[in-house]
């Protein structure tokens, strides 16, 4: 069978290293000429809007699936034309623009930062005065790792602030006093079967995930589960979906979801039974799902605008490299290194001799 994936990124990479052993073939599909997804398969290198090249992709795999979620909307549904799409247009819009995630997650009863839209300064006052100091301005659409948002700590800030962003099409959301973030990362299969990973406890180092640790019997694991499982029942949803989300004492406020295997579970690779990537094939393909269940304690550290030196790292007892093959640059994820141990003092030691020997961000 062959599996077509939009977008040629890690996320497709890896998703080829968990399918190869499954007897799967890969084509991606990106538009731009050197990915380092195309190391699993073929590589369709054309714009997202040529038709024609969509439907020979479509026409030459059995299923396909996105990796990225700014992938257009209307190449998928021109996809959906010639082939069955998973997770499907459906899951993708709604996630393109915060402001209909947010009143998607409204509709389900999934609580959220408390937010407003604005299109104009007067709308920004308005925001201020119902939210209050500090308050995140963010793009509805496009953004990424931290991109396309900014902080307003107080009012004297906001010309300034407001002068960096694109002036409408955003959301003003209260600033959550976290008490921290967490994921929580499942596949539901074609029957509605779902399984569900550990929590991931997440740290980002200025908009960008740094750090997620799997947190296995986390009390806050079943009110997390009930989320995505409505979520996932409302969209019909069939492959590997996460949930970011800030917890506020013993409450979870959805931040966003992501209709695609994720980075906060890219522990999973080496810290569970079944990894999401081969979690979500299996889901996509109509398999039975793989058990999620973790097989001890583990961080993932992404190594951010540079790779460390591979043996510094596997020097560190039960750590384990994975390089993207990507150029060194600012803010590119490049690869990551995940650690297990057996309990949380070896964790922790390990963990901090990891960060030590990351590249300077
Ligand atoms: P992106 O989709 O670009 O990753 P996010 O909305 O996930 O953007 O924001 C990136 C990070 O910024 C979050 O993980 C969190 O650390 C911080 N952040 C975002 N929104 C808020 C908020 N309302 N309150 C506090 N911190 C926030």
């Amino acid at each position: 069978m062959t599996v077509g994936i939009l977008g040629g990124g890690q996320l497709a990479r890896m998703l080829g290293l968990a399918g190869i052993p499954m007897g799967l073939r890969f084509i991606v599909f990106d538009p731009a000429p050197d990915v380092c997804g195309a190391a699993i398969g073929r590589h369709i290198q054309a714009q997202y809007d040529d038709w024609d090249a969509l439907r020979a992709f479509a026409e030459a795999v059995d299923v396909v699936t996105y990796e990225f979620e700014n992938v257009p909307v209307a190449a998928v549904a021109h996809v959906e034309k010639y082939c069955r799409a998973s997770p499907d247009k459906v899951a993708l819009h709604a996630t393109q623009d915060r402001l209909r995630e947010n009143r998607l997650f409204q509709s389900l009863d999934i609580a959220t930062p408390t937010f407003l839209s604005v299109d104009s300064a007067s709308e920004l006052q308005v925001a201020a005065e119902t939210l209050g100091y500090p308050l995140v301005l963010k793009s509805r659409s496009g953004g990424y790792d931290g991109k396309g948002q900014v902080v307003i700590r107080d009012q004297s800030e906001t010309d300034e602030r407001w002068s960096e962003t694109q002036q409408r099409d955003l959301i003003a959301e209260e600033f959550v006093p976290f008490d921290r973030e967490v994921s929580i990362i499942g596949a539901r299969g074609k029957d509605g079967d779902m399984v569900f990973y550990d929590i991931a406890e997440n740290t980002h180092t200025d908009g960008i995930l740094r750090i997620s640790r799997n947190c296995p019997d986390d009390p806050i694991r079943s009110q997390a589960e009930e989320l995505l499982a409505r979520l996932f029942d409302k969209l019909g949803y069939v492959g590997v979906l996460a949930l970011e989300c800030f917890q506020v004492e013993g409450r979870l406020l959805a931040n966003e979801y992501a209709p695609r295997v994720h980075n906060t579970g890219h522990w999973t690779i080496d810290g569970a039974i079944t990894s999401q990537f081969e979690n979500h094939l299996r889901a996509i393909l109509d398999m039975p799902l793989g058990d999620p269940a973790s097989t001890g304690l583990c961080v993932m550290v992404n190594c951010i605008g540079d790779l460390p030196e591979v043996e510094s790292c596997l020097a560190v007892p039960d750590a384990h490299f994975h390089s993207y093959d990507k150029a060194p640059r600012p803010g590119r994820k490049v690869g990551h290194v995940t650690v297990r141990a057996t309990n949380s003092r070896d964790l922790e030691e390990r963990e901090r001799r990891l960060l030590a020997i990351q590249p300077k961000l």
